[in-house]
């Protein structure tokens, strides 16, 4: 059983979602959240933020090269931002899953994007794409003492233990 635990334990992940100020404004949070917390996913860190344009900037840095990087950064900082850490196995592959393709017309029904949105400038959610980038977007975003570790009623119905 502790060996469990101990396996249990080491395939954590955590990744960076953030709802964009579309996703804010069109009150679409609880709809957005409560996909991530059916799936059995646990929040670690949450706040709302308006990021300032550089910052943006640093979080997309990937992109700069891209002709629409100017817009989006714009974009992402014209309000507010909701921005989370999620803990679970797999979420990071899996957060993507729920999440949807870049491009709405291409996400699959049943997705956040596929449901809530239609063109790619206004897809309302982000989320790592990698481990790699989760770890550098966590830190970006949130402070260690920020996150919290806790253990969650429910993770031995989600994950057994035995
Ligand atoms: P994501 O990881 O699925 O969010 O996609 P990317 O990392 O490739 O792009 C980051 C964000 O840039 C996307 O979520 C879109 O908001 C925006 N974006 C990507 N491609 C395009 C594009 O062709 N046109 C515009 N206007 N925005 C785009
Ligand atoms: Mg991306």
């Amino acid at each position: 059983m502790l060996q469990e635990q101990e396996a249990h334990a080491a395939e954590m992940e955590r990744t960076f979602i953030a709802i964009k100020p579309d996703g804010v404004q069109r009150a679409l949070i609880s709809e957005i959240i409560s996909r991530f917390e059916r799936k059995g996913f646990k929040l670690v860190a949450i706040k709302i933020v308006i990021p300032s344009k550089g910052f943006a900037e640093k979080h997309y840095h990937d992109l700069k090269e891209r002709p629409f990087f100017n817009g989006l950064c714009d974009f992402l900082s014209s309000g507010p931002v909701l921005a989370m850490v999620w803990e679970g196995e797999g979420v990071i592959k899996y957060g993507r899953k729920l999440i949807g393709a870049t491009d709405p017309q291409k996400s699959e029904p049943g997705t956040i994007r596929g449901d809530l949105a239609v063109v790619v400038g206004r897809n309302i959610i982000h989320g790592s794409d990698g481990p790699e980038t989760a770890k550098d977007e966590i830190n970006l975003w949130f402070k260690p003492e920020e996150l919290v570790s806790y253990t969650s009623n429910t993770e031995k119905w989600v994950y057994g233990d035995n």
